[in-house]
């Protein structure tokens, strides 16, 4: 039997392939390569080339591979492409779930793990966010993954399967053996865009927006280490297979840092003044997003062992200093 993971080339996804293989698991692959890499799928993979959307090849897959459980990764996922242009992502995100719901109940699979995200809760009064806070996105990106987190949890009540969905804040780093790590292209998260400015790779860090009500003025997030991220995952699918009822999780460090707190931290990590400047505020962000992990350590005994920034920072670094163009070689 094999754990199919959807979205397995791409940066979440590579990591969870990497530890499943890790603890002896057989692993299945299904990327389209819009944004994962070839390079980035463990050789112990089997892995497949071919988009979620379509029936035709999600049916080849599962009548030749024994799926027993699907880890999905497969999303589009970022705030402001989403604001840009919001159908590319209910097209994929949305749509792309319901052909793998679909699959699920043609080939009586059971249990699935979704990568959800902390865009789903929007902007809260109430900080670290619990799972029972009010679902508001702010953004085309949150809104279809709580389309899909719902879609999900219609179809459990429909037919007999069970989820878990692990509402993601914001995910760094690389694995810590270097193997693997993040490249996005073009790449639009904080931390990578703060070391590839210290690499040369681009002029200066942009803030976007120092207006916020923080402490600093710029937004404020909870990051945690990909590696930690993917531990949940696979406590998550025991979980599921030890018959845990379906249940929806945050994953953060429970701790927040400002942008300007992050660009410092990366200048004492990488020994280098990165250049920084000042821009407008990015459509779709909020301005606080920090997690209670709480209940994830107590139901599913996760235990995060990677939460410094300065680690998070540091294995990230260590990946971009060996890997300067990611996996183009
Ligand atoms: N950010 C920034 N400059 C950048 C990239 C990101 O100021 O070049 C800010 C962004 O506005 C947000 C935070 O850094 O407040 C984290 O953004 P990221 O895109 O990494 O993750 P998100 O919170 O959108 O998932």
């Amino acid at each position: 039997m094999s754990i199919l993971v959807l979205g397995g080339a791409g940066y979440v996804g590579s990591h969870a392939v990497y530890q499943l293989i890790d603890q002896g698991s057989e692993v299945v692959v299904i990327d389209n390569l819009q944004t994962g890499h070839r390079d980035a799928v463990h050789h112990k993979a089997h892995f497949y080339e071919g988009d979620i959307r379509s029936r035709e090849f999600m049916r080849s897959v599962f009548e030749k591979e024994n799926i027993e459980a699907i880890l999905h990764f497969a999303a589009n996922s970022l705030v402001g492409e989403s604001m840009i242009e919001p159908l590319k992502y209910f097209d994929n995100n949305v749509y792309g779930t319901q052909v793998v719901l679909e699959m699920m109940k043609e080939f009586n699979v059971k249990h699935i793990v979704f990568s959800s995200t902390a865009a789903v809760y929007g902007e809260q009064k109430v900080v670290p966010i619990k799972e029972e806070a009010a679902t508001l996105p702010t953004n085309t990106y949150g809104e279809t993954k709580l389309t899909m987190e719902k879609m999900i949890s219609w179809c459990e009540k429909a037919f007999d399967l069970r989820y878990v969905s692990l509402r993601y804040f914001n995910v760094a780093s690389a694995r810590s053996d270097g193997q693997i790590g993040e490249d996005h292209n073009p790449e639009t998260h904080l931390i990578p865009v703060v070391l590839e400015a210290a690499l040369g790779k681009r002029p200066a860090v942009t803030v976007f927006g120092q207006d916020y009500d923080t402490a600093d003025g710029t937004c404020v997030r909870d990051y945690i280490h990909v590696e930690d991220l993917i531990d949940a995952h696979l406590l998550a699918l025991a979980y599921l297979q030890s018959g845990g009822e379906s249940n929806v999780f945050n994953l953060g460090s429970s701790q927040g840092f400002s942008v300007k707190e992050i660009i410092e931290t990366a200048k004492e990590v990488t020994g280098i003044d990165i250049p920084v400047q000042f821009g407008e505020r990015r459509s779709g962000d909020p301005s606080t997003l920090i997690a209670s992990s709480e209940k994830a350590r107590s139901v599913l005994g996760w235990n995060p062992s990677r939460t410094s920034i300065h680690q998070i920072i540091s294995d990230a670094w260590n990946w971009h200093q060996h890997h300067p163009n990611g996996y183009e070689r």
